[in-house]
């Protein structure tokens, strides 16, 4: 599966391939190739659910930047990758956990 995502390695907006067994997930960025795992459970599976768009979060940070839906969508093929300069300021902290309330 394919995510599109800001690559915490090289900076870009970049294609992260996805794949997993019942225990690991692993993400690969398409462009730099850096990876880094995560246990396949329900926050992994909804952390991909929100970087795919499903999310409320990815939404309002869409809403806000619409220009960044534009940048997106340019990207189709795995290695495809975007600089992003300035970045939202809503994309660098959209690794940040909600706070609980
Ligand atoms: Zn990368």
């Amino acid at each position: 599966m394919q995510i599109k995502d800001l690559c915490t390695s090289c900076n870009y907006l970049t294609i992260t391939l996805i794949e997993h067994d019942s225990e690991t997930a692993s993400f690969t960025c398409s462009y730099c190739k850096n990876s880094f795992d995560l246990p396949w459970n329900n926050e992994t599976r909804t952390l991909i659910r929100t970087l795919r768009g499903g999310g409320g979060h990815m939404k309002k940070i869409q809403k806000r930047n619409p220009q960044l839906l534009e940048l997106l969508a340019q990207l189709k093929e795995p290695g495809d990758h975007i600089r992003v300069d300035p970045l939202p300021s809503d994309l660098q902290n959209a690794e940040d956990q909600p706070k609980p309330s």
